[in-house]
């Protein structure tokens, strides 16, 4: 062990809206459309290869040898055009491994796609401030683009970048090789983390809590929910019948709705970021060194209700649980999932079976505990591993009621 050991280094992608004119947009959708191209072309040469009895070609150099031999994919360069034999070839290795492995209904690439993202890899591409350049084939005039916001990340650790479209506009990944920053904890300390939807996040420690209010999550969703119902019935009556083709202003609708769509989805993703900042903070400063958080595995699976069944879907509790998980292993904190039953029915002083309260608060009848409901499944959660009692923020959130949830509530 040398004291000046290199950090441990992790990837991370901040996806970045693009600004462009109008002439750069067009370059950048005809990448976009060449590696298109490249993905059709690997899917047919292998379809014709396998109808004349032939093997498929799967690996990557041997798809660089059969793309040296083609004439080129518009203003494609032949790193990006190996990008996509580089994402074709790791399709087809994960797919040929799931068969491997029992799971017979595994595909290999077989779907078209009108636009394939274009990945450039380091030394391909330039930063300066905010403008990159991308390759483009030998002889074309460069390519610059601009991002609309400044680069989260110093250039220098940049890894990649890639071209995308989403939601009708273009956007540029970065993923940058960061540095873990280990922190000063305390390896006994854990906390217990719920998930919820009222608070995407409650923690407790052995002596504090933290209610992470998801006040402007759900009010996002809601007010894209109205949004988007007033959208369907002013557009219902455009809409194409089966087998017909749809107006052109009803296709203008149908790119619309996508557009809302993702960035509904971007807004959302950013309050969880946000949120897992805080619970992350909040570890950092407890000196926690486990996150143990209540796995909530299976929750969709049973029928809820209409409005439930909805909450439930927006909720997106994968990308909760992953904003998190990213999050804490940056600050080298583990995060490890435990089984959440019966976390919300416990009592956390007494352990006792308590019915399942109703409300936002917990209220033990055997020993009249009192707490917040979504603190006292996190402690539950905490206490299933053990690690001491986590119950003395109770004792607090007994005296007074309400201001432990407004600290935590921004
Ligand atoms: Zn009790």
């Amino acid at each position: 062990m040398t004291a000046a050991a290199a950090p441990r280094l992790l990837h991370r992608t901040a996806t970045i809206r693009l600004r462009l004119t109008r002439r750069q947009t067009t370059r950048c959708y005809g990448l976009l459309r060449s590696a298109g191209d490249v993905w059709a072309w690997l899917l047919d040469s292998n379809r014709q290869r396998r109808q004349q009895g032939q093997p498929a070609i799967s690996n990557y150099q041997a798809l660089c040898r059969e793309l040296a031999k083609s004439d080129g994919f518009g203003e494609l360069s032949t790193v990006a055009a190996r990008s996509v034999l580089r994402r074709y070839a790791d399709a087809w290795f994960q797919a040929a491994n799931r068969r491997r492995a029992g799971q017979q209904d595994a595909g290999f690439p077989r779907r078209k796609r009108a636009l394939v993202p274009v990945r450039c890899y380091h030394g391909t591409f330039t930063i300066q401030g905010r403008r990159v350049r991308l390759p483009v084939a030998r002889g074309q005039p460069a390519l610059w683009v601009r991002l609309a916001r400044p680069l989260p990340y110093p250039p220098q650790q940049v890894r990649a970048v890639t071209l995308l479209a989403d939601g009708g506009r273009l956007w540029l990944a970065v993923t940058a090789a960061v540095p873990v920053q280990p922190h000063d904890t305390d390896p006994g300390r854990v906390a217990g983390v719920d998930l919820g939807i009222i608070h995407p996040y409650a923690v407790v420690t052995q002596d504090a809590g933290l209610l992470v209010s998801g006040r402007a999550i759900r009010a996002e969703s809601y007010l894209h929910r109205a949004d988007q119902q007033t959208r369907q019935t002013n557009a219902a009556r455009r809409a194409p019948r089966p087998g017909q083709r749809g107006s052109r202003r009803w296709r203008r609708h149908r790119a619309r709705l996508r557009r809302v769509e993702a960035r509904h989805r971007r807004r959302v993703h950013q309050g969880h970021h946000q949120a897992a900042k805080r619970v992350i903070a909040f570890a950092i400063q407890q000196r926690v060194a486990i996150l143990l958080v209540g796995d909530p595995k299976g929750i969709t699976d049973r029928d809820a209700g209409r409005v439930q069944n909805w909450r439930l879907r927006q909720w997106r509790r994968t990308h909760l649980l992953q904003a998190l998980h990213d999050k804490a292993e940056q600050a080298e904190i583990v995060v490890r999932l435990v089984d959440e039953r019966g976390t919300s029915s416990t009592c956390p002083a007494c352990r006792q079976r308590v019915p399942k309260p109703s409300g936002r608060r917990f209220c033990c009848p055997h020993c009249r505990f009192q707490g917040h409901r979504d603190l006292v499944g996190a402690a539950n959660i905490a206490a299933k591993v053990g690690g001491g009692t986590h119950k003395r923020w109770g004792a607090d959130a007994c005296g007074a009621p309400s201001r432990r949830h407004r600290a935590g509530a921004a």
